[in-house]
C-alpha cells in the first residue's frame, strides 16, 4: 500500500485567504501530501465558544455573528469562483444564528459542540476552493462520517477501532485519487450527533487521522518554525530543535509546552509515525521532526515552564516511621478524584502539585471537603503562584556532575519540590511566579548558550 503524508493547518495557518494560498503551496511543494486537516480560521472558535455559552443580549449576538460573517466573506471575496462555496458558509452561518438563538434560551454541551464544529466545517469549504483555484485536485471531506467518537460532548473520545475501519473504507481510497481537506477538533457519536474533542484539539485529530490512514508522516503546520530549546520570547537566544525523539517531545508537551496539545503524540507514537512541527508562514525555514529514533541524544534537550501551579503541603509528625500514612492521604485524593502530578516527601511532610483539570487555565484547586479530609491527618498547607520549570533531555538522571551545572545557574532562585532521578528524561523544580522567566533565562543562559 502506497502511503502518504497528513498535514494540519491550525487556525493562524488558515487565518485569511492569503494564509490559506501558503497552505496550498506547501501540499503543493510536498507531493506525498494528500490528506489535509484544518482547524477552524484564527478567532472563530473563541467567537463560537462565546454564542454557545449562551449570549441573551440580542444586541451582542448580533455583532459576534457579523463578526464571524467578516472572515468568511473576506476569503469568499477573494476566490475567482465563490459561488457554490458562499451557499454553503452561508448556510452554516444561518445555522449559527439559530443554534446561538437556541443556546441563549438554554445551552448544553450537545448545542455547543454542534455550534463550535460549525467553525472548521466553514474553515474546510474555503480551503478546498483555494486549494481546487490554484489548479490542484481537491475534494472535501466531512471528518464526521469516520471520527467516530462517544457522546461525552466537549471531551469525547476517540473510538480507535471504528475510525481506522472506516478510514480504510472511506478515506483511504479518496487519497489516493485526490486532495481532500478535512477537519480536525470534530467527529460523531454512533447517533450523529456532532462531537469535539475540547479546545486544542484539532493537532490531536490530526494524528488520530494519521493513524487510522497509515499515514507515513504527519506535518503539524502552525504559527512557529518548530520546537525550541525554550520560549524564544522568555530566551531570545533560543533555538529550533531539528530532531526530537517521542519521549522528550512528550515530555515537552506535559510541562506545558504550548506547541502541541498533550495528548497530540500518543496516536503517532503507537504507530510510529513520524511528526513534523514546521511554520506554514516561513515554510522555508524548516522545523522539528519528532521520531522514535533520533541521531542525537543531548544531555539537555529543552527547557519548559508551566505556570499555574498549585502545591500542597502535607505534614504530620504521625508519619516518623509510620506505614499507611501515605496511602490514606491518596485514598482521599482519589476518591475526590483529584489527580496529583509532582510528589516529594521527607519523614515528616509530603509535598505535591495538582494536575491541571480546568480547560479554562486557572490553578487547580484543592476542594474544601478534600482539605478538610485531609486535616483530619495532617496539616495542609496551600501555595499558589507557582510555576513548573522543567529541563528535558536524556538520561539525565545517570550522568555525574549534572546537577551541580543545573543548581549553580539557579542559585540565587529560591526552588521547592525539587524533582529528578524518577524519569531519565527530566527534571524539575517549582519557582515562584515572580521569579519563573528569570530562572528560565538563566538557566538557558548557562545549560544551552555555552
Ligand atoms: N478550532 C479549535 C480551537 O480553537 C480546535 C483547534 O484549533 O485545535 O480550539
Ligand atoms: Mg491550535
Amino acid at each position: 500500500m502506497s502511503r502518504f503524508n497528513v498535514a494540519k493547518f491550525g487556525g493562524t495557518s488558515v487565518a485569511n485567504f492569503e494564509a490559506m494560498s501558503r497552505c496550498a503551496a506547501i501540499v503543493e511543494n510536498s507531493p506525498n501530501t494528500k490528506l489535509i486537516v484544518s482547524s477552524a480560521c484564527s478567532g472563530v472558535t473563541n467567537l463560537l465558544v462565546e454564542l454557545a455559552g449562551g449570549v441573551q443580549n440580542a444586541e451582542r449576538r448580533e455583532q459576534l455573528l457579523a463578526q464571524l460573517a467578516d472572515i468568511h466573506h473576506s476569503v469568499l471575496d477573494q476566490l475567482a469562483d465563490p459561488v457554490d462555496t458562499e451557499k454553503q458558509i452561508q448556510a452554516l452561518l444561518a445555522s449559527v444564528a439559530s443554534a446561538a438563538e437556541a443556546a441563549s434560551y438554554q445551552s448544553s454541551k450537545k448545542l455547543t459542540d454542534h455550534l463550535v464544529a460549525t467553525g472548521e466545517l466553514m474553515s474546510t469549504y474555503l480551503l478546498t476552493q483555494v486549494v481546487k483555484e490554484r489548479g490542484n485536485d481537491a475534494v472535501r471531506f466531512d471528518i464526521r462520517d469516520i471520527m467516530r467518537t462517544d457522546d461525552n460532548f466537549g471531551k469525547a473520545e476517540a473510538q480507535l477501532d471504528e475510525i481506522s475501519a472506516l478510514a480504510q473504507e472511506k478515506l483511504v481510497p479518496l487519497c489516493k485519487k485526490h486532495i481532500v481537506v478535512t477537519q480536525g477538533f470534530i467527529g460523531s457519536d454512533a447517533e450523529g450527533n456532532t462531537t469535539t474533542f475540547g479546545r486544542g484539539g484539532s493537532d490531536y485529530s490530526a494524528s488520530l487521522i494519521a493513524e487510522a490512514v497509515q499515514a507515513s508522516g504527519l506535518e503539524i503546520w502552525t504559527d512557529v518554525p518548530g520546537i525550541y530549546t525554550t520560549d524564544p520570547r522568555i530566551a531570545p537566544k533560543a533555538t529550533p530543535i531539528s530532531e526530537i525523539s517521542f519521549s522528550e517531545a512528550s515530555e515537552m508537551a506535559n510541562f506545558g509546552a504550548k506547541i502541541l496539545h498533550p495528548s497530540t503524540l500518543v496516536p503517532a507514537l503507537r504507530h510510529d509515525i513520524p511528526v513534523f512541527v514546521g511554520s506554514s508562514k516561513q515554510p522555508e525555514k524548516g522545523g522539528t521532526w519528532i521520531r522514535h529514533q533520533v541521531q542525537s541524544k543531548p544531555l539537555f534537550r529543552a527547557l519548559a515552564l508551566r505556570r499555574n501551579q498549585t502545591m500542597v503541603t502535607l505534614r504530620s509528625a504521625n508519619m516518623f516511621h509510620a506505614y499507611g500514612f501515605l496511602a490514606k492521604v491518596f485514598e482521599i485524593l482519589a476518591k475526590h478524584k483529584i489527580s496529583v502530578d509532582l510528589i516529594t516527601t521527607s519523614e515528616i511532610s509530603v509535598s505535591l502539585t495538582l494536575d491541571q483539570t480546568d480547560t479554562a487555565g486557572g490553578a487547580p484547586e484543592l476542594p474544601c471537603e478534600a482539605k478538610q479530609e485531609l486535616e483530619q491527618l495532617c496539616k495542609v498547607e496551600v501555595e499558589h503562584n507557582l510555576c513548573l520549570v522543567a529541563l528535558i533531555g536524556n538520561k539525565i538522571s545517570e550522568k555525574k556532575g549534572y546537577a551541580s551545572q543545573v543548581f549553580s545557574a539557579v542559585e540565587d532562585f529560591n526552588l521547592k519540590m525539587i524533582c529528578y532521578g524518577a524519569s531519565p528524561h527530566n527534571m524539575c523544580f517549582l519557582v515562584h511566579e515572580s521569579e519563573s522567566t528569570d530562572a528560565i533565562e538563566k538557566l538557558h543562559l548557562e545549560l544551552f548558550e555555552q
